[in-house]
């Protein structure tokens, strides 16, 4: 870690302003508003031209934003300054044409952080390949339970602009971002931040792993008191020691082993701190037992790890620690526990959507039949199967690239039954399910973890995770 002054928001004054807008929707319509009303003279671009955009330009027009629908390419005469909806990727021409004119570019992320007012509250900032939104929120429900007012946001369903520039007075915010919003966001500085895990996913957007990872690593930079990374991945630690920090930041391990000095960890059952304690190489201080984590699998206890790391750095005290988790319960379809019917456990994990995830889901339970496929989204399974076919009952396949896990359930689990289903109708997860029960013995867990995109059979993952439930209730019925 190197150490370099960090230099705050820098106000701006925004009167007769030229500032593009990329893309309308969730964060280009307010962030075309907000510079709108102070005194920008913004300009929103858009590729689409569909009934819905034409309905959200007159929305706009109205207030007298100049809208340009079916272009998104072009840079309009006269921009002094981009700002783009996160998604956007950056080898757009528009991009290209704001670079060359000298223009900075801004994400959603960026402009909440240059809009906020002096006395803002501090950031503390999450992101990872998986686990970012249970991180994010069983944080938020931590430091709800320290007495301290916040909110979950970000990149998790509240706007960062609406929490930044809202009524509402926050001590801390617990901030979700995603790869893209960090690329998108320069000049980000948290109060703290981890990077839970990195594992290959959305390479098509970043370009190769290397930008991925380095998009990822920017949360750490300017961080003023920890840098939090898992001691497990230790491309984590790298982006730790590749960033630029405050003078005296720390970074602080998690680890499901015995921690070390600066670190927090599990010793017998017990989540313990040995980084925010007097005298760290003697003293250790409790947090909570694994049982407060809610669900207890693993992966869950290396999220609620890096909250309380977070936390920690914030100054929460250990109690508020316990009754935060003890109070969290996980949004729906991550490893949500439907039912038990004839002594086999049914659990929805239609949440996990890459393999990374779905490795960590089956690393949970002893013996599975494992519901899997849909849009495989260019991964690979090898490492996967490998490293899961011990726990493996027996394995249903559904969705449309289950060829590519059955090919390598062959190359590495051939002993494992196979049911293919041959199916991407929806109604195939009622079969699907009609199948695992087949294969299950009392005490296995039948678990939907597809390692895949829903999109496929399914309008999005809730639906899918739906699917399976449903199915459950009638196999019970
Ligand atoms: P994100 O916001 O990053 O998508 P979520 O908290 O919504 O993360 O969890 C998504 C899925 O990722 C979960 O359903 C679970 O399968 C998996 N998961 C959660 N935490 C972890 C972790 N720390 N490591 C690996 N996989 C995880």
């Amino acid at each position: 870690m190197g150490s370099r002054k960090v230099t705050s928001s820098e106000p701006l004054d925004w009167q007769g302003k030229h500032v593009t807008v990329a893309g309308l929707g969730v964060s280009g319509i307010p962030a075309a508003k907000v510079l709108h009303a102070r005194g920008a003279n913004v300009t929103v671009v858009n590729d689409g031209d569909d009934a819905r955009a034409r309905e959200q330009a007159a929305e706009l027009e109205a207030l007298d934003i100049t809208v340009r629908l079916g272009d998104g390419a072009t840079l309009p005469e006269g921009s002094e300054l981009v700002v783009t909806a996160p998604g956007w990727k950056p080898d757009k021409p528009l991009f290209a044409a704001a670079r060359e004119a000298g223009l900075e570019i801004w994400g959603d992320v960026e402009l909440a952080w240059r809009l906020r007012g002096p006395d803002a509250a501090p950031w503390l900032a999450i992101t990872g390949t998986n686990g970012k939104t249970t991180t994010t929120q069983m944080l938020a429900s931590i430091l709800k339970a320290a007495g301290l007012r916040t909110a979950a946001v970000g990149n998790i369903g509240v706007s960062l602009l609406d929490a930044v520039l809202g009524d509402e007075q926050y001590d801390v915010l617990a901030v979700e971002l995603s790869s893209y919003q960090l690329h998108w966001a320069p000049s980000l500085r948290a109060h703290s931040a981890a990077v839970l895990n990195l594992a290959p996913d959305h390479l098509d957007w970043h370009g190769s792993m290397e930008a991925y990872a380095a998009d990822k690593g920017r949360i750490y930079e300017g961080n003023r008191v920890a840098c939090v990374y898992n001691v497990a991945d230790k491309a984590t630690e790298d982006l730790v020691r590749e960033a630029d920090v405050e003078e005296g930041c720390r970074a602080v391990g998690f680890t499901l082993g015995t921690p070390g000095p600066s670190q927090l960890g599990v010793v017998e059952g017990i989540l313990v701190d040995r980084a925010f304690v007097e005298d760290r190489h003697k003293n250790a201080q409790e947090l909570a037992e694994i049982s407060d984590v809610h669900p207890p699998a693993p992966h869950n206890i290396a999220n609620a790890l890096a909250a309380a790391a977070l936390a920690r750095a914030f100054g929460v005290p250990a109690r508020a620690v316990r009754d935060g988790l003890r109070d969290f319960t996980p949004d729906a379809h991550r490893i949500a526990h439907v039912a038990d019917v004839d002594a086999v456990a049914y659990v929805d994990d239609s949440k996990a959507t890459n393999t990374h995830a779905a490795e960590a889901s089956l690393a949970a339970y002893e013996s599975i039949v494992w519901i899997a496929g849909g849009l495989a989204k260019g991964a690979t399974f090898d490492e996967l199967v490998t490293k899961s076919a011990k726990r493996l009952r027996g394995v249903v396949l559904i969705g449309q690239d289950r060829a590519l896990i059955r090919e390598a359930l062959a190359r590495h689990a051939p002993e494992v039954p196979v049911v293919d289903l041959d199916r991407t109708d929806t109604g195939a997860m009622l079969a699907a399910v009609q199948e695992a029960s087949r294969l299950a013995v009392a005490g296995d867990t039948v678990l939907l973890a597809p390692a895949c995109a829903s999109m496929d059979m399914f309008a999005n993952y809730n639906k899918r995770g739906d699917a399976f439930a449903e199915a459950v209730r009638e196999l019970g019925s």
